[in-house]
Order: structure tokens, then C-alpha cells, then sequence
């Protein structure tokens, strides 16, 4: 836990009682500041209470006695409007911060300057923050993991000169951290989200370039319009800045991925250009896929400001074990593979997936998306079959008609059965059983994740029978 100082003795609100508001109050108190804590569910507001956290309706404060408001992330700061205690706070004059301002300040205490990589972007956060730290891990560094991405900020360890501290931030966190100054910041890329938090795309965009033109250090995706146009800004105000990229190859001094490699070409005299050969990704089990690209190039960057050589980058990379349900390899026996993309909720995560492997059992279906699965058709040469489940199986059944060999398997379980026999039996190098369901998972599952789970418990129980029985499948 990190002791937040900077408010001792000061009176705090707080606003959300969810994982992060728990260790923010506790980090508050423990600090010395007097927290007086709300959230408008009465579960979690008896969840704190028996933690021994203050309880105070902050419906009926007099805001004016307070220092700050820690909001949650998941509270609206300024769209569709504030959250009411927002609301209050703002007009009382109240800063309204969250727990990476808190951990910012204190950083600013206790060790200023200490290393710190903050990761944001619409996609790839969580892959690229676990990458480097994993990196880093097997570098040597002491490392801290965490922000949006499992571990609360405020539960790390104390920031210090001998630590790096690897913080995933969504676009909620940075608009709540106005002292965000990380040594190294990365934005990836920009696509249109959570413009019903952000109100226009150009609001979410100038949140996120808040990350990169604080940081001392940025490293910007070139890939699309909106983060290009950020990178040109930072080069023209000779910020500090390196870009990465992943469909824009031989763009100078960035680090690009290009058929299947890391590279960096640098301008010589005389219109000569010396290229460096970085990474070979094929080595990389874990990172197939050009956004994986784009994902290990931010890394990639990251880890040689940081210092390290491009040897040891490598075998970080090629250790990286990947992250559950993010194209999460389960096992492989003989020419099939089994990869678990839970996470793919929509048709634009499912394409990654289905552009990364070429001879696909596609696993589908779950909660309708608007939109389905017809993004995808261009990509439907490479599905062997789909073995469709859950509510959207009869859309997704009218698209793939005619096009795609399906089968409606109703249930997961039937799906993976299916896939495992049609992959064992097909002439393919290399045939995939991908659950990458473009659904949420709410008609069948809690989660994306229990989805992941059961397929993960579904596919091992059919790698180890088959290990035992030693024939394939
Ligand atoms: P986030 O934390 O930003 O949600 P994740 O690393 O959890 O991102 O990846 C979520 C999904 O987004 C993955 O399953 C993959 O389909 C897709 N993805 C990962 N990295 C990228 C990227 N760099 N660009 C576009 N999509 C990506």
C-alpha cells in the first residue's frame, strides 16, 4: 500500500466504494487524511463499513469543508453530465481527482521523478502494460503492475529511484490525474469509444495526448489519423518523442512492425537510410497479429528508454506468456491449437484474431452486437467452419449462409467438441479452435471471462484425455 501523505490531516470525500475507492480510502487514512466515504449502492457501502472506512452522506455535506473529492473512474466527470457528487464538489470549488492523481502527488513527495510508465490507448492497454513489465521482470527490475489493469495503484508498493512502477490508464483515469507526469508515456491508438463519457472524439483524443505530452519521455501509435496528428504536435514542439507503427512501414526512426519483425530505419547522408533489425515476433508465441505489432513496438520503445538492451527486450518477448482470454493460447496437440479470445465482445476485436491465424474453427456467438459479424466477411476465406452458440447464432447463421460451413451448436460445450473433432480430422498445418465470439457474454456466461474459463477447462480436459489416450483427438 502507498500511504497517501499529501492530504494528511485534511478532510477527503470520497465517491465509489468499488476495488480501487477501497484501497483509496484505506491509502488516505493511512496517509493521515479524514476520509468520508459514500457510494450509492448500500452493498458496497456496508462492504467499507465493515472495513472500519468512514460512511458519511455526502448528499447532505457541506462541500466546502473538503480538500478533494477522489471520484471513481467508473463515475461520469463531465459526460453525459457529472455525477451529482462531481457536481457538488465543482461547485463548492473542490478538486475532483482519482487514485493515479493521489499516487502522482505522492510520487512527487517521496521520490520525484521515479520511473513510472503509463499506458493508455482504445486498444492493446493491458497487453502492452503486462508485456513490459514482464520485460522487465526478467530483466531484473523491481517492477509494480497494475492501475486499470489488476492491482489497484494505491495497493503497489511506494514509488522509488530503484523501482518502475507500469500503470495502465484508461481515458477516465487521466481526466481525473492533472499532475499525470510519467517518465515514459505511451498512447497506442485512438479509434472512437466512450464517447457517451467523452462527448466528442476530439474531447477523448486531447484526454489521452495529456498522457504523452506530460510524460518525459512519449511514444506515440502512428497508425491511425488521431494519434499520427498527436505525434506530429509533440514533433513540432520538440517534445521528446518516438513513434511506433504497425501498417506504415519505413516511417523513419519509428519503430515498425513489418513482416513479422520489429524494425527501425534511420536517415543517412546522401539519401541513405541504415535499418536495424529489432525483434523477429515469430519468436514470440504470445504476440502473433500485426496489432500485437503494434502492441510489442510500444514495448519495445519503452524498455530501451528504460534502458535495456535489445537482447534482453528479446527474451522478454519471447517469454511473454500472454494474457488470459486476449488470443490466449491453451495448448496444442499435433497440428491443433486451441486459443481462447473471450475478450473479442465485438466484431472489430474478433477481426484480429481471425487476421492472425489462417485455417479457423471459429467458435461464435453470445449477446448480440449492433452490427453482428458482417464487418468480418472479407476475413471469411480463412474459417474452415463456425460453430455457432448463444441468442446471436441465428444473425450470425444469416450471414455466414452460403459463404461459411456452419453448425449450430446452441452451447459452448457442444462448440468446443465440434471445432476439436472437424480441427483433428482437417488437412490444415496449422488448424486453430478459436473462441473469439464478436458477443458479449451475458446470455450464457456472467462474464467474458467465466466464457474464457469454461472453454480454457473445455480444451484442457481435451488436451490431457488425448495426452493419455496418446492418439490426436
Ligand atoms: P485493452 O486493455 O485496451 O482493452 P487488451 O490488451 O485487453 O486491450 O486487448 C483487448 C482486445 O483488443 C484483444 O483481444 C485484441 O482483440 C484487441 N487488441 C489488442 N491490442 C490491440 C491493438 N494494439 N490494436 C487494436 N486491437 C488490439
Amino acid at each position: 500500500m502507498i500511504p497517501i501523505t499529501s492530504l494528511a490531516g485534511q478532510s477527503v470525500a470520497l465517491f465509489g466504494l468499488g476495488g480501487s475507492g477501497l484501497s483509496t480510502a484505506r491509502a488516505l487514512a493511512e496517509g493521515g487524511a479524514l476520509v468520508n466515504a459514500w457510494d450509492d449502492s448500500p452493498a458496497a457501502r456496508d462492504k467499507a463499513a465493515a472495513e472500519g472506512i468512514y460512511l458519511f452522506d455526502l448528499r447532505e455535506a457541506d462541500w466546502t469543508g473538503f480538500s478533494a473529492l477522489v471520484l471513481a473512474p467508473g463515475a461520469p466527470l463531465t459526460h453525459p453530465a457529472p455525477h451529482w457528487s462531481a457536481a457538488k464538489a465543482i461547485a463548492a470549488g473542490v478538486p475532483v481527482i482519482g487514485d493515479i492523481e493521489l499516487f502522482c502527488r505522492e510520487r512527487a513527495l517521496i521520490a520525484p521523478g521515479a520511473p513510472m510508465v503509463a499506458i493508455t490507448g482504445t486498444n492493446g492497454k493491458s497487453t502492452t502494460t503486462a508485456l513490459i513489465a514482464h520485460i522487465l521482470n526478467e530483466a531484473g527490475f523491481d517492477v509494480q503492475l497494475g492501475g486499470n489493469i489488476g492491482t489497484p495503484i494505491l495497493d503497489l508498493e511506494p514509488p522509488s529511484p530503484e523501482r518502475v512502477h507500469v500503470i495502465e490508464c484508461s481515458s477516465f483515469q487521466i481526466d481525473l490525474a492533472p499532475s499525470l507526469d510519467a517518465s515514459v508515456g505511451i498512447l497506442l491508438n485512438l479509434t472512437p469509444d466512450h464517447l457517451d463519457r467523452h462527448g466528442t472524439m476530439d474531447n477523448y483524443a486531447s484526454i489521452k495526448q495529456r498522457l504523452v505530452e506530460a510524460a518525459d519521455f512519449a511514444i506515440v501509435g502512428r497508425d491511425d489519423d488521431w494519434s499520427e496528428a498527436i505525434f506530429q504536435y509533440l514533433k513540432r514542439a520538440a517534445h521528446s518523442v518516438v513513434g511506433i507503427a504497425s501498417n506504415r512501414p519505413h516511417a523513419l526512426a519509428s519503430v515498425c512492425y513489418e513482416s513479422g519483425r520489429l524494425r527501425r530505419a534511420f536517415a543517412l547522408p546522401a539519401l541513405k537510410t541504415l535499418e536495424e533489425n529489432l525483434f523477429d515476433l515469430a519468436r514470440a508465441p504470445a504476440l502473433r497479429g500485426a496489432h500485437n505489432g503494434q502492441n510489442a513496438a510500444a514495448a519495445f520503445a519503452a524498455c530501451e528508454r528504460l534502458g535495456l538492451a535489445h537482447d534482453e527486450i528479446g527474451l522478454g518477448m519471447r517469454s511473454f506468456p500472454g494474457l488470459a482470454h486476449r488470443m490466449e493460447q491453451i495448448g496444442r496437440k499435433g497440428h491443433v491449437l486451441f486459443v481462447n479470445d473471450s475478450k473479442a465482445t465485438n466484431a472489430d476485436a474478433a477481426e484480429k484474431a481471425l487476421l492472425s491465424f489462417d485455417d479457423i474453427f471459429w467458435i461464435a456467438g453470445g449477446k448480440a452486437k449492433a452490427g453482428g459479424i458482417e464487418p468480418l466477411k472479407p476475413l471469411f476465406g480463412k474459417v474452415r467452419k463456425a460453430y455457432l452458440i448463444g441468442e446471436a447464432a441465428p444473425a450470425f447463421a444469416a450471414t455466414l449462409e452460403g459463404k461459411v460451413a456452419y453448425e449450430q451448436c446452441g452451447t459452448l460445450d457442444v462448440a468446443v467438441a465440434a471445432a476439436a473433432r472437424d480441427a483433428a480430422e482437417s488437412d490444415a498445418d496449422e488448424a486453430v479452435v478459436l473462441l473469439s465470439p464478436a458477443c458479449a457474454s451475458y446470455d450464457q456466461f456472467a462474464n467474458f471471462e467465466k466464457r474464457g474459463d469454461a472453454f480454457r477447462e473445455q480444451a484442457q480436459a481435451l488436451l490431457d484425455e488425448n495426452a493419455a489416450q496418446g492418439a490426436l483427438f
